[in-house]
């Protein structure tokens, strides 16, 4: 008997649908197909690879609204969002069609002939990615590696599995080969396991939480599997006295409270030098209070529920009788996985809601005294993959921007992510990088051929 993986509305707390699990033995047959599926798409004309990537693009926007909605319902994310994510998966797809034709070698003078080198696809690539940022995440990965000439075994979360189950039908539409992506829908434990271990394998791209990655990054050591790791951030928000106050605070709320905090860039750490805390305070909550949270299908829904009862428990306990609460927005009563956006004020770096992430709708606003101090206490975490600077004297922001061990940085801005550009962390925030030209030499292997032209 099929087993069967019920996947559920978080704003609802019902089920959604039902859809048959993945196990062992189905993520072997999809390593199968893929392994059978590889020489035939890496043999297809640069060209044409990037012909069926654009199609593949044009699909998914075609597919968008339906997407869309799905990826709302199941991750609990508001409507224009998950239309955000959706016009970045087609884009991500055409960006990278741009690829097949531009993977270019080197010639290198040697002695006696001529060297040469080719970027070579690696072959099954296995992506896992989490619930967060579905779709978006995985085209992130799915993109360099199909370019390429890979083949791959998208295992999605369980908990919200429908938009990759989608896509895998939606690029068959568009003319891909059978078995050129491959989706396996079951528990990281079993199936993502089955694929961090399989000796078909050749890499694993990989995003989640920073304790899954330590043990993908074990296990992927046995057969010396490639591995790229985008995992957990602590990614301060750092407010220098002589920024625009009111731009900052306006934008910090989102920062940290987009997808209900689910968010590996948050910048939950609001580092706010001290003469200006009171100002920046006041302004901050005015923009919490403003926060539309409610039905992610609401088109003027700004935050949705949490995943799960499971991680609303968690996130509660960092909001226990003795947290500093200073602000407090509103979420709506009954079912669903509600919890309000919250503000701890004043935080010290060195407390448990400044250490870990969180992954829910909870700020930590830490005074500093001046830009050392900032450049410490920013750089005081494990991890390292985002951040921002808020500042109006542009010798300081780029020397903080320097200084800060971090991935990527924003000044006077709270965006992390482009398409065109390398998205990653620092530390124990990952491995590789992703998106913009960056993520094709982490799915390609540099091969160098020597030809002896002397005449015999
Ligand atoms: P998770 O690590 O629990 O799960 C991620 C994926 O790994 C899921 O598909 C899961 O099924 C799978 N998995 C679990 N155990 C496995 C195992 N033993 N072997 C193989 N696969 C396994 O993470 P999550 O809770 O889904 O997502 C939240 C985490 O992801 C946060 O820590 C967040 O910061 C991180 N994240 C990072 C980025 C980034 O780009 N750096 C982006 C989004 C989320």
């Amino acid at each position: 008997m099929t087993e069967t993986l019920s996947v559920v509305e978080p704003a609802t707390e019902l089920e959604l649908a039902a859809i048959p699990r993945a196990g062992v033995e189905q993520a072997d047959a999809a390593v199968a197909r893929a392994k059978a599926a590889y020489p035939g798409w890496r043999a297809v004309a640069p060209g044409d690879r990037a012909a069926l990537l654009r199609r593949l693009a044009d699909r998914v926007e075609e597919h968008g609204e339906e997407l869309a909605v799905l990826e709302a319902r199941n991750a609990g994310k508001p409507i224009a969002d998950a239309r955000g994510e959706m016009g970045m998966v087609a884009d991500t797809l055409r960006y990278y069609a741009g690829a097949p034709e531009r993977l270019l070698g080197d010639t290198i003078p040697v002695a006696g002939g001529e060297a040469l080198t080719f970027r070579e696809p690696l072959g099954v690539v296995g992506l896992i990615v989490p619930w967060n940022f579905p779709l978006v995440i995985a085209s992130w990965k799915l993109g360099p590696a199909l370019a390429a000439g890979n083949t791959v075994v998208l295992k999605p979360a369980e908990l919200t599995p429908l938009t990759a189950v989608r896509f895998e039908a939606i690029a068959l539409e568009a003319g891909l080969p059978e078995g050129v992506v491959n989706v396996v829908a079951g528990p990281g434990s079993v199936c993502g396991r089955r694929l961090t271990e399989h000796p078909d394998v050749a890499k694993i791209a990989f995003t989640g939480s920073t304790e899954v990655g330590r043990g993908i990054a074990a296990a992927a050591a046995q057969t010396i599997k490639r591995v790229t790791l985008e995992l957990g951030g602590k990614s301060a928000n750092v407010v220098f006295a002589d920024a625009d106050l009111e731009r900052a605070a306006a934008s910090a709320p989102m920062a940290v409270f987009g997808n209900a905090g689910q968010d590996c860039c948050a910048r939950s750490r609001i580092l706010v030098e001290r003469t200006v805390l009171d100002r920046f305070m006041e302004a901050l909550e005015e923009a919490v209070e403003g926060i539309r949270v409610g039905d992610p299908l609401d088109e003027s829904t700004q935050m949705g529920p949490l995943i799960s009862a499971a991680r609303r428990e968690e996130v509660a306990s960092f909001v226990g009788p003795d947290a500093p609460v200073a602000i407090r927005g509103s979420a709506p009563d009954g079912p669903g996985f509600w919890f309000a956006p919250t503000v701890l004020c004043p935080v010290d770096n060195h407390d448990r809601a400044a250490r870990e992430e969180i992954f829910g709708p909870v700020a930590s606003v830490i005074p500093f005294e001046d830009e050392a101090d900032a450049v410490r206490i920013a750089n005081d975490t494990i991890y390292g993959l985002s951040g921002s600077i808020w500042t109006r004297d542009g010798a300081r922001a780029l020397r903080v921007a320097r200084a800060v061990e971090s991935g990527v940085l924003s000044v006077n801005s709270n965006t992390s992510v482009r398409v065109s550009t390398p998205f990653g962390g620092f530390k124990q925030s990952g491995v590789g990088r992703e998106l913009g030209p960056h993520a094709l030499e982490h799915y390609t292997e540099v091969k160098s051929v020597y030809l002896a032209t002397e005449p015999a």
